[in-house]
């Protein structure tokens, strides 16, 4: 999508640091880390947010969240992680790229604000 930060992420005409990618997924650090560990997961292809997503899109976030797995496993977040998707404005939704945040490696709060 035109001038989508996350499509030109994906494309890699913006560049990220990133943690894994294959043909149909991203996987890179965010720029204003809130953890010691936060990265963002991207469907390369644009969804607006979670509230786009239909059946036909499951395996595409069952591999997102089997990929989680394994890069919190690499990184050594045994003590836990949070993954977290913000929706629309009450969610707190500042890029409209669906995305996951992966936080850990601190205690995160419950309630979030
Ligand atoms: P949201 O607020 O939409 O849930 O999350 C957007 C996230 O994208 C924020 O945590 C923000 O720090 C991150 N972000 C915004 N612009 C960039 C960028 O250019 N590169 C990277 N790596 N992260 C970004
Ligand atoms: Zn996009």
């Amino acid at each position: 999508m035109e001038n989508c930060l996350f499509c030109k992420i994906a494309a890699g005409e913006i560049p990220s640091n990133k943690l894994y990618e294959d043909d149909q997924i991203l996987a890179f650090h965010d720029i204003d880390p809130q953890a010691p560990v936060h990265f963002l997961v991207i469907p390369k292809q644009h969804v607006d947010s979670a509230a786009c997503l239909e059946e036909t899109d499951s395996a595409l976030v069952g591999h997102i969240f089997a990929v989680i797995a394994r890069l919190c496993k690499e990184l050594g977040c045994e003590d836990g992680y949070r993954v977290v998707t913000n929706v629309g404005e009450d969610g707190g939704q500042s890029v409209k790229h669906l995305h996951f945040h992966v936080l850990a490696k601190r205690s995160l709060a419950w309630p979030p604000g």
